[in-house]
């Protein structure tokens, strides 16, 4: 039977995999996934997750009984690091070798790192669920943030950023008052 190897398990990978089924692939899919989790919507890392107004099970993309339809073997925590193309051998970081008829690479994209940029406690990059979820832990009053990269996803992170504080602060103040405000009542 005809195998097809999916590298990437994100967007991209899901809908290459949703769309073989439905034109009719009755065939072997594994869909090899570097990350932990099943498919994600990235969009609202920048915005609602960040912001804390939802939480992890709000973004995902298909719910656990739409993708066990699609009857794919997913390879979660698993790099491809090796294609050859020549013996349609897909090497894997657990030194697996998959034989496939067909790949589909659906890889998507990275940050960009700073020469050297070292990968310590408080720098972040915004490109993944653990990404996000260590930003929002660490976006509280009095912290300061550096954005680097105007572009859509950096102006996104720092209008939630502030957005987060501003909340924070003013439910500090509402609840200070209204707890004052009963406090004085009662004595
Ligand atoms: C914070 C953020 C906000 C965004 N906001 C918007 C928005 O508002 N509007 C919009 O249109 N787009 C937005 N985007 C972009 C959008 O999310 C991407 O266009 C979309 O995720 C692309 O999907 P993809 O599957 O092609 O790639 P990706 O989502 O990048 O997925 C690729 C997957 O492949 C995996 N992978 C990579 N190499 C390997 C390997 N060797 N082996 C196994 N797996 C591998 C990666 O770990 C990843 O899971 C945003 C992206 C981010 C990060």
């Amino acid at each position: 039977m005809a195998h097809i190897a999916v590298i990437g398990g994100s967007l991209a990978g899901l809908r290459a995999v949703e769309t073989l089924r439905t034109d009719g692939f009755s065939g072997n899919i594994t869909v090899v996934n570097a990350e932990d989790s099943a498919p994600y919507d990235r969009p609202p890392l920048s915005k609602k997750f960040l912001s804390g107004e939802w939480e992890a099970d709000r973004i995902q993309l298909r719910k656990p009984s739409d993708i066990d339809e699609l009857g794919a073997t997913w390879l979660n925590s698993t790099h491809a690091t090796a294609l050859n193309v020549a013996s349609r051998e897909l090497t894997l970081n657990t030194s697996s070798v998959l034989n496939y008829d067909a790949c589909i690479i659906a890889t998507g994209g990275i940050a960009r790192e700073l020469p050297q940029q070292p990968h310590a406690q408080g720098i972040h990059q915004l490109r993944t669920l653990h990404d996000a979820q260590a930003l929002r832990e660490e976006l509280q009053p009095g912290k300061k943030l550096v954005v680097i990269g105007a572009g859509f996803i950096g102006l996104e992170a720092a209008a939630t950023a502030v957005a987060r504080v501003a909340l924070s602060r003013f439910l500090k103040a509402y609840l200070h008052r209204s707890f004052v405000g009963s406090v004085k009542r009662w004595v």
